[in-house]
C-alpha cells in the first residue's frame, strides 16, 4: 500500500470545518442581521455566538482564517493519493455563497499560493503516478465534469450538453463503478491536459443572479478523475475514484429574496444537500436504510460513498456577521454528519 492512511483506522467518514477571513467587502457591508455573532476556532472545536445562545461544535480538524491552502493540502494529500491504491474517494465543500467552497476546491487562477484542492490534487496524482513507474505500475487517468442544477445532469466537458436536452442516464455497474450514458470522459496524459479541461468546465458552469452574490454557483459541480493502474509483471490491477465536488450554496429562501424559478432553484438545492446529509449520517451510523437514491447527487456518487471508500466534507463558513444564520446552519448540518 502506498498510503498508510489514518481513515483506516478511524472509519472513513470526515469533517473538517474551515473559517473564512473577512474580505474588505463584509466588513464595510453594514451587517444584515441583528444577531451578533462571534465565531472561535481553536483546536478541533469552533464556538458559536449566535441569538444569545453559545454553541460549540467539534470537528476532525479546524483551519482558522489564518490557513494557507499549502496547509489543507498537506492534511487530506493521503487521502487523495489513496486513489491510486485503488480507493474510492470523495471530498465535498459545503456552505453558503461567499463562504469559500470554490476557494477551497478551485483557488484562486493563475496564483500558485492560493491554488485550491482540485489543482494540487491533479499535481499530486501525476507526480505519484509518475514516481510508481519505475516500480512496474502504468497509470491510466481519466476525467470527467459535471454539474448537477435542478438535479439534472449537465456534462461540462461538451459543446453541446445544452442543445438538444441529452438525457444521462445514471447507471450502476459491477466492480463498483458508475456510468452515466452520454457522459464526455477524457483520458489525460498530464496536469496540464486535465487543466485545460478544468477550464473549460468552469467557464460553462452555472451562475445565477441572486441578489447575494451575481456569482453564486447555483449547481452541484462534480470533478471525477478515474484512476486505474495495472502492474505490469504481477498485472495486479487497482481502480480508484477521486471526486473532488464544490456543491451549491445552501441559501436560505428568504435571504437570496428569489422568486419564482429561482425559488424552485433553492428549494431544489436545499433538499439535495438535505439528501447527501441523510445518506452521509446514515453511512457513518452503519445501519439501516441508506437513502441513496432521493437526489441524482448521492445517486451518481454512491459507490463512492458506500462500502469502503472514504468520504471528507469541508464545511466552510464565514465570520461575517451578515451570514450568522448560514453558518449557524452550516455548522448544525456539520454535527449531524460528524
Ligand atoms: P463560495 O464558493 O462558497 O461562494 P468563494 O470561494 O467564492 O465562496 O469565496 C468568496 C470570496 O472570498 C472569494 O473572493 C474568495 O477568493 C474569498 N475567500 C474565500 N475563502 C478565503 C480564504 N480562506 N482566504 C482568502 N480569501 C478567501
Ligand atoms: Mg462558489
Amino acid at each position: 500500500k502506498l498510503s498508510n492512511t489514518i481513515m483506516d483506522l478511524k472509519g472513513n467518514i470526515r469533517v473538517f470545518c474551515r473559517v473564512r477571513p473577512l474580505v474588505l467587502d463584509d466588513s464595510t457591508k453594514m451587517p444584515s442581521t441583528s444577531y451578533p455573532i462571534s465565531i472561535e476556532a481553536r483546536g478541533r472545536g469552533v464556538d458559536l455566538s449566535y441569538n444569545g445562545q453559545n454553541k460549540s461544535y467539534m470537528f476532525d480538524h479546524v483551519f482558522t482564517h489564518e490557513a494557507s491552502q499549502q496547509e489543507i493540502f498537506v492534511e487530506i494529500e493521503e487521502l487523495v493519493q489513496s486513489a491510486l491504491d485503488g480507493y474510492k474517494v470523495c471530498i465535498f465543500a459545503y456552505g453558503q455563497t461567499g463562504s469559500g467552497k470554490t476557494y477551497t476546491m478551485m483557488g484562486r487562477s493563475n496564483d500558485l499560493e492560493h491554488k485550491g484542492l482540485i489543482p494540487r490534487s491533479l499535481e499530486h496524482i501525476f507526480q505519484t503516478g509518475q514516481s510508481l513507474l519505475p516500480h512496474g505500475w502504468v497509470y491510466t487517468i481519466k476525467v470527467s465534469i459535471l454539474e448537477i442544477y435542478n438535479d439534472k445532469i449537465r456534462d461540462l466537458l461538451s459543446m453541446d450538453r445544452l442543445v438538444g436536452g441529452k438525457k444521462f442516464l445514471i447507471q450502476h455497474i459491477p466492480k463498483g463503478n458508475t456510468t452515466v450514458s452520454d457522459l464526455t470522459i477524457v483520458e489525460v496524459h498530464s496536469v496540464e491536459e486535465a487543466s485545460s479541461l478544468l477550464h473549460k468546465a468552469t467557464q460553462r458552469r452555472s451562475v445565477g443572479r441572486t441578489q447575494m452574490n451575481q456569482h453564486s454557483s447555483r449547481s452541484h459541480f462534480v470533478f471525477t478523475l478515474r484512476i486505474s493502474g495495472v502492474h505490469e509483471t504481477t498485472k495486479k490491477q487497482v481502480d480508484g475514484i477521486l471526486n473532488l465536488i464544490d456543491l451549491a450554496g445552501n441559501e436560505r429562501l428568504s435571504k437570496s429574496k428569489s422568486t419564482g424559478d429561482q425559488r424552485k432553484e433553492t428549494t431544489e438545492i436545499n433538499s439535495s444537500l438535505l439528501c447527501l446529509s441523510n445518506v452521509i449520517t446514515a453511512l457513518s451510523r452503519k445501519c439501516g436504510h441508506v437513502p441513496f437514491r432521493d437526489s441524482k447527487l448521492t445517486y451518481l456518487l454512491q459507490p463512492c460513498l458506500a462500502g469502503d471508500s472514504k468520504t471528507l466534507m469541508f464545511v466552510n463558513i464565514s465570520s461575517d456577521p451578515s451570514s450568522a444564520s448560514e453558518s449557524f446552519t452550516s455548522l448544525e448540518f456539520a454535527r449531524n454528519v460528524n
